[in-house]
């Protein structure tokens, strides 16, 4: 399976934001956007204009790497949002805020997406008392994911408690964390996503 191997700070500074790709150390002094806020290359502190298409496409590039997910199957998420009834921009949201590696870093069982994804490949996790190890699995509202009984006493598990402070809670999302494990309650809205995307761009970008 196709995987990005360069440097996750890179892409922070690229698109200009924060995109919180390695946990602990995005939270922290250490991150790379904080000490040099401007993006890569020979050229990164020049001035550079940007198109309209270029500030579509930043937009689709930015959510793609917030969400670990590669052009084609981001295009396969975009298709199925412009399917479902809507907006657009929302859904495709909605689906991204789904996958199952998503819902475990949000419930605060890993420290960033990627990690999130290692442990759902690794068979760290259940969906409704079933093992899944797919990182693009699509949970749904009422979905009940939780940590294998075989994996709670990892010490990995146990020294998350720090990073989940500092990383909140979300209201759409029930977690038990004594149990180890956490409730779909709904979709999340719009509001309740602290992404910095523009989605409508994103729309445009597709439908051009
Ligand atoms: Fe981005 Fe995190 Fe690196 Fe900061 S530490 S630049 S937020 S990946």
């Amino acid at each position: 399976m196709a995987r990005y191997k360069d440097s996750y700070c890179r892409l922070c500074r690229r698109e200009g934001t924060k995109l919180y790709l390695k946990g602990d150390r995005c939270y922290g002094e250490k991150c790379a956007f904080v000490r040099k806020g401007y993006p890569p290359g020979e050229h990164g502190q020049g001035r550079q204009k940007v198109t309209e298409y270029g500030m579509q496409l930043r937009e689709k590039q930015k959510a793609r790497r917030i969400y670990g997910v590669f052009e084609k199957q981001f295009r396969r998420y975009f298709r199925e949002a412009d399917r479902r009834k809507g907006v657009t921009g929302e859904t495709l949201l909605q689906l991204l805020e789904s996958r199952l590696d998503n819902i475990v870093y949000r419930m605060g069982f890993a420290r960033s997406r990627s990690e999130a994804r290692q442990l759902v490949r690794h068979g760290h996790f259940t969906v409704n008392g079933r093992k899944v190890d797919i990182p693009s699995y699509q949970t749904r509202p009422g979905d009940v994911v939780a940590v294998r009984e075989n994996s709670k006493n990892r010490p990995f598990f146990k020294e998350l408690a720090e990073f989940r402070s500092a990383q909140g809670t979300v209201e759409w999302l029930e977690v038990d964390w004594e149990n180890m494990a956490g409730k779909i309650v709904r979709l999340p809205s719009r509001e309740e996503l602290d992404v910095p995307i523009t989605e409508h761009l994103i729309v445009e970008f597709y439908s051009r």
